[in-house]
């Protein structure tokens, strides 16, 4: 582990009156809208209605269905918190459209705050991890009793990195401007696909930066540009002494006092 990292537990984020050992719906959406439920109840979800919606929008994008009957629906909405979490049980299995077409039997839902983007990345990296082992998958779907799922959930290990090194914001405007920029000329089932990824970043970043992001993109058809040997590719013109080498792995924002426009570390060409 590095020294910007810290280890966590799935259960730091979990307590057991947010785990169902028996979800009573049947169907996708009952099934996610009971879960929220407990987190409305539990008062870590404050807007019902917008979150059900954002879940249920990112359901109908892709599936969030892991397979071996997991799945993991999620929405990013202000919880005031960290992170919101309920897990439920399901016994006879519930229909998510799974790729390998089983039904889900647990459901992990997530809600998390826009102010730490990446966060749920590392939550799902962690669980992804745990459930790839076909015993902890056992274990997780085998428990008897609430008691016993939430000791099995209480073994998923989590490496956080530390909150301001969790994601680069920058990059991941470069990586939407890329997209962007190429489903114009991209084949209608190309753009498809391109769409949804383009979402998935969207889904990432905070609405502020992103209607910036949108207003630049409309001006002047870019709204990243890259810094090559201390000047800013959008307009040509030096930026700041020192910015230069502040914005090569920083989470921070960086723009151009010149033209506006986001920075970005120039990316090494690949030839
Ligand atoms: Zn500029």
């Amino acid at each position: 582990m590095k020294e910007s990292e810290s280890q966590k537990h799935l259960t730091d984020f979990l307590k057991s009156s947010q785990v169902l050992f028996n979800i009573k719906s049947t169907d996708k959406v009952a099934a996610i809208e009971e879960l929220l439920d407990v987190l409305v109840k539990q008062k870590m979800v404050q807007n019902k209605k917008l979150t059900l919606t954002r879940i249920i929008d990112r359901e109908e994008l892709e599936s969030t269905a892991l397979g071996h009957g997991l799945a993991l629906p999620h929405a990013r909405v202000d919880t005031g918190g960290t992170i919101a979490m309920a897990v439920g049980r399901s016994k006879e299995g519930i229909e998510f459209e799974a790729i390998d077409n089983k039904k889900v039997h647990l459901i992990f839902l997530v809600i998390w705050n826009p102010t730490l983007p990446g966060l749920f990345n590392h939550l799902f990296a962690g669980l992804a991890r745990f459930v790839r082992v076909r015993v902890n998958r056992q274990r997780l779907l085998e428990a008897k009793n609430a008691a016993e799922l939430y000791k099995v959930l209480s073994e998923v290990e989590l490496t956080l990195p530390r909150e301001d090194k969790i994601i680069n914001r920058g990059n991941l405007l470069w990586k939407l401007q890329q997209i962007e920029l190429k489903m114009k000329k991209a084949s209608k089932d190309k753009k498809k696909k391109m769409r949804e990824h383009a979402e998935l970043i969207r889904s990432e970043l905070d609405i502020d930066l992103l209607d910036r992001y949108d207003r630049l993109m409309d001006r002047y058809g870019f709204a990243v540009a890259e810094v090559m040997d201390g000047a800013c590719q959008g307009c040509n013109i030096n930026v700041a002494t020192g910015m230069s080498s502040a914005i090569e792995g920083s989470n921070d924002i960086y723009v151009c006092e010149n033209c506006g426009k986001f920075l970005v570390a120039a990316k090494k060409q690949k030839n």
